[in-house]
């Protein structure tokens, strides 16, 4: 999605469209599952008069607009990335922490019915896949 398009969707959304906010999901088109802390590095990169502050607001402000997905595997900070409204899973290596997107066999949340709901209308099942990547399984083997 190019600037354009994250533009009008900032108007739509009654946002002001600012360098910061373009920057930051730039970045995070090209690295995905990227921590806050890296999105500030390479932000900073790009506009480096844009304080560290400014930068967490951004990633608070997108992710609070739906314009941003934030998820936190375990042992790991939270993770941004721009790749919402699908409800697309992830897998994870426990080896070397590398993280991967995996479509939703449903397509829709919750994708998953629970046996018993306690009364709750269920509106997210968090499914995240945990294994060994294939390098960290030949890295064992070797
Ligand atoms: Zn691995
Ligand atoms: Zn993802
Ligand atoms: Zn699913």
């Amino acid at each position: 999605m190019g600037h354009m398009d994250y533009s009008a969707q900032m108007r739509d959304l009654g946002l002001r469209v600012t360098r910061g906010r373009l920057a930051v999901l730039e970045v995070l088109d090209g690295h995905p599952h990227s921590s806050a802390e890296k999105v500030v590095a390479e932000v900073r990169c790009l506009l480096p008069q844009v304080s560290i502050q400014s930068v967490y607001n951004v990633l608070n402000d997108l992710t609070a607009q739906g314009m941003l997905r934030r998820f936190t595997p375990p042992h790991s900070a939270a993770l941004y990335e721009t790749r919402v409204n699908d409800n697309h899973h992830h897998a994870i290596c426990t080896g070397c922490g590398r993280i991967e997107d995996v479509e939703c066999a449903v397509g829709h949340a919750p994708c998953l019915v629970p046996s018993e709901n306690h009364g709750m209308e269920i509106q997210i099942a968090d499914v995240l896949y945990q294994g060994i990547c294939e390098d960290c399984r030949k890295r064992a083997a070797a």
